[in-house]
């Protein structure tokens, strides 16, 4: 052993060491990453998923298949803070994000359809910080939503500016804001995993994050890449369905419904947030909904 590759050795050793000696040292960026296979697969439902008659029955249904976040749409959520709060004492499932619910756009060329969004947005904000949120899910603007602010580098400094606040509000609020990226016939503004983790990075505020829907992320040339770009500092939330037609996972075949190169991402980056049901199903649910989470489970453990 020349004298160089003994030093290493030496060094290495005393990482090592130093590793198992302080719990503080496996927080810092020199600390192994965690195996692959220690990452848990955090399965979330959106409330029209599970079958029930009310909150309470879904959430049982939910206990007993171990889908631990629960994703309620955020129009109205103000008034419910209690009654969920209420619904998920003493059980092993959180709010995960929030599904938008806001009224307006926040790339309204019209100041008071802008105004609408300002308000009702900071009051779903607020509503998620008290429930514990991950953080309320946006879409800049929807292709249908007009008039809208031209898609040029004017419009995206407005967007990065107007999105520093709402996420610096949203700190305040201990939660967060989400972009989601849409494909192209939903929301031409803003279709790439990367490009939402760009805008948050530009917006220069914690509480900006973004998301990928495997649904959406037709439009990716690799979900591997795509939640990678977004990386742990920004990917805050993942929807999932069949990625053929939005039913169930599955319900589109193996083939189709092949969610491992993401999954792999996910797991490689240690990813701590929830893969949360957005879809129906052409099925019976009692049927599809156990066979779909089956399916992210046993392909959570390929990946
Ligand atoms: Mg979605």
């Amino acid at each position: 052993m020349n004298r160089r590759n003994f030093l290493q050795g030496t060094l290495a050793g005393a990482a090592t060491f130093s590793l198992g000696a302080s719990p503080l040292a496996a927080l810092s960026s020199c600390a192994a990453a965690p195996k692959k296979s220690d990452v848990s697969l955090n399965i979330s439902f959106q409330e029209g998923t599970a079958p029930g008659k009310d909150l309470n029955e879904k959430l049982d249904y939910m206990e007993q298949m171990g889908i631990v976040g629960f994703e309620p749409g955020g129009k109205g959520l103000a008034g419910r803070v209690g009654e969920i709060q209420k619904a998920l004492n003493g059980r092993n499932i959180k709010v995960s994000a929030i599904c938008a619910g806001f009224s307006g756009f926040i790339l309204a060329e019209d100041p008071a359809v802008k105004a609408e969004f300002d308000s009702t947005m900071r009051e779903i904000v607020a509503a998620a910080g008290e429930l514990g949120s991950t953080g309320v899910i946006m879409v800049p603007a929807f292709n249908r939503q007009e008039p809208c602010m031209p898609h040029n580098q004017a419009t995206r400094d407005y967007l990065c500016e107007q999105l520093h606040e709402l996420g610096e509000y949203a700190l305040q609020c201990k939660t967060t804001i989400i972009l989601e990226p849409l494909n192209r016939k939903e929301a031409f503004y803003l279709r790439l995993v990367p490009d939402a983790a760009a805008i948050c990075r530009d917006s220069k505020s914690e509480g900006v994050k973004c998301m990928g829907d495997f649904w959406h992320m037709q439009e990716e040339t690799s979900d591997y890449a795509a939640f990678m770009a977004a990386g742990p500092k920004y990917l805050q939330h993942v929807h999932i369905a069949s990625r053929g037609t939005r039913k169930m996972p599955g319900e589109d075949g193996v083939v189709v419904d092949n969610y491992v190169d993401g999954m792999r991402a996910l797991k490689e980056m240690n990813y701590q947030h929830y893969v949360s049901f957005e879809c129906g199903t052409n099925g019976d649910r009692a049927v599809t909904l156990p066979a779909a989470v089956q399916l992210m489970r046993s392909q959570w453990e390929q990946a």
